[in-house]
């Protein structure tokens, strides 16, 4: 199988099968991000405990890429300390800015590398981003409470 093709399984069954989507009522922050060029929207709650992220949940619409990187994001980031997370967050980043040229360090990334291609698509690149943006947020408004 083309890795491409590979891919965008992952990316399908996230979209269709996502992750920890579903708001919890108990959070440390809330925030809601949307992403107008493509309509994608999420509203983000997160958990913090001792340092590291108890619990992420999320609700959102929009497209596949979107939706799907929500998932990847809330099921990579769940468990990890605030520190890791953030390693995992840069190399996220760096993969979506790379213009295609890399190909993201599955060690990290997980099924985020999933997402390597669409850094080849600048107005698509936000929309991977999102959920991504949206946990920036959230964790830098829970620390500082
Ligand atoms: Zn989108």
């Amino acid at each position: 199988m083309e890795l491409d093709a590979l891919y965008q399984e992952v990316i399908l069954d996230h979209y269709k099968h996502p992750q920890h989507k579903g708001l919890v009522p108990t959070y440390d922050a809330q925030v809601h991000h949307v992403n107008p060029s493509c309509g994608d929207e999420t509203t983000l709650n997160i958990s913090l405990d001792n340092g590291s992220i108890k619990s992420i949940s999320w609700d959102g619409v929009g497209c596949s890429i979107s939706q799907a990187s929500v998932s990847i994001m809330s099921d990579l980031m769940i468990g990890k300390s605030v520190k890791d997370a953030e390693v995992i967050l840069n190399s996220f980043v760096d993969l979506m800015q790379s213009k295609g040229l890399k190909s993201g360090d599955p060690q990290i990334l997980e099924d985020g590398v999933s997402m390597a291609g669409v850094s080849k698509f600048p107005a698509r690149i936000k929309c991977a981003l999102l959920g991504w943006m949206a946990y920036k947020d959230a964790v830098l408004s829970a620390s500082s409470k």
